[in-house]
């Protein structure tokens, strides 16, 4: 039998290369990528011609370009859609993200729609928990159809929220969405020490990392099982978070502490608490990751695993033990307060819309105590709730106890996906302040589009997968940009039911649609 073709976008990045490499490592598969024409990638195609001969097809394209799409698409067997400009490159370059994020995808997408093998042909894309928005303790756990309210000024996430739309909206025969996580890579601490990115993480947002090593062997394993027909039933056309699973649900605390612990020292004698941000990021422990693993059995990494090998692969951490913290805190991570993606940046420069979707206002940003002693960190219990009770963090990470954390749906959940009727319709549409206009539905019949109508009187159609299942609402005024999710939290119970966990009730701020272009140079405007 002739070997599949599984076309992988992205293969120069830091996900798609280790699909590329696992799924090659296979041998069972003849491989597709589709490259930029450029220098870096020319010199990569010559090494991996190198070295996996005829088994891998290397065509020099575009993603923004609809026939490169087509051609590749035409030969494909499994298309895995993992091309994406990311943070912080996509804060400094948004029309390039607009292009690859978005335009890759509906050009991907339109590219199998149309082929006469469209039946055949499996799409898997790559969402993101950007998608999801803000977390903190009152809400640590989520899963797949959970709000989708994107930070304010990310434009990454909502090219991802759009082209993810596109896809669940888009009839496709075989598709699924892996919503990947925070990725643990090699480049991280190089990738990351040359932008101010790294200070929108805040201290206290619950992390469930996924290894990028372990996302290679996700793709690798949907591939093979697929194609030898040992996928579990029920896997297709479904959305999915990727996670590493229990040991790697830790706090953002946690990540600075062990990353920079290599230097031989704590997170505290590098930083001070008031230089990252307070909310506006993104992140939180997956309570359905797991599912996941149950069907592609993909993880082989823990936590430790990831940093032992970041110690063993990266010299400057030997060199950081040797130097005194304040030096290096002073050279390598202050030095980043004058990048203009640094929260320190906005607060040393007076801009204003940053400082209030990152900290709330200037006043809050100002209560943020400067000493660690003062400072309350949800990892060493010092977090008091709104009743006076310490939040324990060990309690609430623990999944045994996670459902009490979960936030509601608003329809029946008790019932299996073949129950759900249009009561279940109307239920959820009141729950995100609408109103389901169809009047019938087959019951169980996800995929089908109905009519709903949002609190503002907009009229759109989507499936109830997609609004049910996978956290879409109104595609006119729920998609940012602009972000006015302070208002729509006022009429949306679905969205209120987090947004307040990190923002007051009488916060009123909207951010206009160009409002991230605020920190780009004319060139990249
Ligand atoms: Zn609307």
């Amino acid at each position: 039998m002739d070997k599949k073709v599984v076309f992988i976008t992205g293969a120069s990045g830091s996900m798609g290369s280790q699909v590329l490499e696992c799924v090659m490592g296979t041998h069972k598969f003849k491989g597709l990528i589709l490259l930029r024409d450029k220098p870096s990638n020319q010199k990569l195609a010559k090494k991996l011609s190198k070295k996996w001969g005829e088994d891998l097809e290397i065509v020099f394209g575009d993603l923004s370009v609809k026939e490169d799409c087509v051609k590749t698409v035409a030969k494909s067997d499994y298309v895995f859609h993992c091309a994406a400009i990311i943070p912080p490159i996509s804060d400094h370059n948004p029309k390039g993200a607009e292009k690859a994020n978005y335009w890759g995808t509906v050009n991907l997408v339109d590219a199998i729609k149309e082929s006469p093998r469209a039946n055949e042909i499996k799409y898997v894309h790559i969402g993101t928990v950007a998608e999801y928005g803000n977390r903190d303790w009152h809400h640590p756990w989520g899963r797949v159809g959970d709000p989708l309210v994107p930070s304010v000024y990310d434009f990454y996430a909502i090219t991802k929220l759009r082209a993810e739309r596109y896809v669940l909206e888009a009839d496709l025969p075989n598709w699924v969405v892996l919503r990947q996580s925070g990725v643990l890579h090699h480049n991280l601490f190089k990738n990351n020490m040359s932008d101010g990115l790294m200070f929108h993480t805040c201290w206290n947002v619950p992390i469930e990392w996924a290894t990028a090593h372990d996302s290679g062997i996700l793709l690798q394993h949907i591939a093979e099982y697929d194609s030898e027909g040992t996928m579990k039933e029920g896997f297709w056309n479904r959305v999915f978070n990727i996670g590493n699973g229990e040991t790697c649900r830790v706090t953002g605390y946690d990540t600075m502490n062990t990353g920079f612990g290599l230097m031989g020292a704590k997170a505290e004698d590098f930083f001070k608490p008031h230089w990252c941000a307070a909310r506006n990021f993104h992140c939180f422990w997956y309570y359905d990751s797991d599912e996941l693993n149950d069907y592609t059995n993909f993880r082989t990494e823990t936590w430790d695993d990831y940093w032992a090998q970041m110690k063993r692969l990266n010299w400057y951490f030997a060199l950081g033990r040797l130097a005194p913290k304040s030096l290096i805190s002073k050279l390598a991570i202050q030095r980043l307060f004058n990048d203009t993606n640094a929260p320190m940046y906005w607060v040393n420069h007076n801009i204003e819309g940053r400082i209030n979707a990152f900290f709330g206002s200037r006043e809050k940003f100002e209560a943020i105590p400067r000493e660690w002693k003062d400072y309350q960190l949800f990892r060493k219990n010092q977090i008091i709730d709104e009743e006076g009770n310490v939040v324990d963090y060990e309690y609430r990470r623990d999944i045994k106890n996670a459902k009490q954390f979960l936030l509601d749906h608003g329809y029946d959940e008790s019932k299996p996906d073949s129950e759900l009727d249009i009561e279940d319709m109307r239920k959820a549409a009141e729950f995100r302040g609408g109103k389901c206009l169809s009047e019938t539905m087959v019951k169980g019949d996800l995929y089908t589009k109905l009519k709903w109508q949002c609190h503002d009187g907009h009229v759109f159609e989507s499936s109830p997968y997609t609004i049910l299942k996978a956290g879409h609402w109104c595609p006119e005024c729920c998609m940012p940009s602009p972000w006015n999710f302070d208002a729509l939290a006022k009429k949306i119970p679905f969205f209120a039911q987090v947004w307040y966990d990190t923002h007051d009730k009488d916060e009123d701020k909207f951010y206009e649609k160009d409002c991230y272009k605020d920190i780009l140079t004319d060139e990249q405007k």
